[in-house]
């Protein structure tokens, strides 16, 4: 068979499967009002929590940030490494509260990287069995045993650590702070206290995290610094701090956070970050302004929190399948791939637009609509998703589902 015979029959096989996936093209910015195929649609699908990929600030400082150059023209060791890139590293460790902090260009790189960086053959990877796609492929690549425990199981934890012990070697254990399909956060505190136990080094994953919430460490507090934050944890207890500037910060990007001795390997040693050109500086530069705004207007995170009390209680309301989270990722779990697709057409027939999710992004069987909410939305748009949610969910034909 050709190559392209040999595609179609598996992409034909996709389709049956109902996991055929397609870009959607959008013709305005993606605020809660988003345009596709030219339709005006109410998004509930982005990971702007805070509205800040619009907003005109942010805007205004990537416009003039790019009078720097539009790209930095070589890798950060080589010549890419602006000084607002430090500037923008030296703001998130100082909104962490660690030591410092590197950029990447991507959370996916950053967290390939770090993991590969950090653990190699004769070492031990353990992993949430529902870590992000980027995690898993990180551990997959370091050549270190790699080890799952079921999601947030404590026990299931503590016997991976045990093995690790008797393989030998460092030993990372990997998690989401808050799951990215699921909404739910990481038991961050047992889970540090077990690391601890166990001389294993804990990393988390605050892509929807960090700028989202945080919380008192020590005596000072860090309202952005995400899920460990929020637990209460130091970064002696949670060492690495992955953090991305692609969802709550509206942009693109990510960082790595810690100890001086942890970035500095990093440099050394992270080869997505070493071989890869420099993020650009209008990026910095509206990063930075992002993180600002996040820190001069906290009622974002207040207006964040009550559109997701407001959500689950109306949700509950139309007794809808609600999932047990409190973050702004809210999955409604349909189960069946076929009822996601045939649903969230409707809802965009209806004018929203938000993600169905299925394998393999999610466990088969467990196929979702996710629902992610917003600063910029209203209780009423809000509203008008559930009443249509709840209508097409009912018209829903029984028997497929
Ligand atoms: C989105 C996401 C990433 C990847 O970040 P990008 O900057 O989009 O590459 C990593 N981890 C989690 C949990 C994510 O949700």
């Amino acid at each position: 068979m050709t190559l392209t015979e040999t595609l179609r029959r598996r992409l034909d096989e996709r389709r049956a499967q109902n996991l055929y996936r397609q870009l959607k093209t959008l013709d305005a910015a993606p605020g809660p009002r988003a345009i596709v195929d030219g339709r005006a649609l109410l998004t509930f699908s982005s990971n702007d929590y805070l509205g800040l990929a619009t907003h005109p600030d942010v805007i205004a400082a990537q416009q003039s940030g790019a009078s720097l150059g539009a790209g930095t023209t070589a890798s950060h060791l080589v010549n890419g490494h602006l000084r607002i890139h430090q500037q923008l590293q030296d703001t998130i460790a100082d909104v962490t509260g660690r030591e410092a902090a590197l950029v990447f260009s991507s959370g996916y790189m950053a967290n390939i990287g770090t993991i590969c960086a950090l653990v190699g053959r004769g070492d031990n990877i353990i992993s949430d069995r529902l870590n992000h796609a980027s995690l898993i492929d990180g551990a997959r690549l370091s050549s270190a045993a790699s080890l799952r425990f079921p999601h947030n199981d404590l026990d299931g934890l503590e016997r991976q650590l045990e093995r690790a012990a008797q393989n030998g070697g460092n030993t990372l254990v990997a998690v989401d702070g808050v799951y990215s399909m699921d909404g739910d956060l990481a038991p961050l505190a047992q889970m540090a206290e077990l690391c601890r136990k166990h001389n294993a080094w804990l990393m988390v994953d605050e892509a929807h995290g960090f700028g989202t919430m945080g919380g008192l460490v020590g005596s000072e507090q860090f309202p952005l610094a995400g899920s460990i934050a929020a637990a209460g944890l130091t970064q002696d207890e949670v060492p690495v701090m992955m953090g991305t500037l692609g969802k709550a910060a509206g942009n693109a990007g990510a960082f790595v956070a810690g100890s001086r001795e942890l970035i500095d390997f990093l440099v050394q040693f992270a080869r997505p970050y070493i071989y890869t050109t420099g993020m650009p500086p209008a990026v910095a530069a509206g990063c930075l302004v992002a993180i600002d705004v996040m820190q001069r207007e906290p009622e974002r995170r207040v207006r964040l929190g009550r559109n997701i009390e407001f959500f689950r209680a109306r949700a509950a309301g139309l007794e809808l399948p609600l999932a047990q989270s409190a973050s702004a990722i809210q999955p409604l779990l349909l189960g069946c791939e076929k009822k996601v697709v045939t649903v969230a057409a409707e809802l965009q027939e209806r004018g929203f637009l938000v993600g169905a999710i299925r394998p393999p992004t999610v466990p088969a069987g467990t196929a979702r609509l996710r629902i992610t909410l917003s600063a910029n939305h209203s209780e009423a748009q809000i509203e008008q998703l559930l009443v249509a949610l709840a209508e097409s969910l009912r018209t829903f034909p029984a028997v497929t589902s």
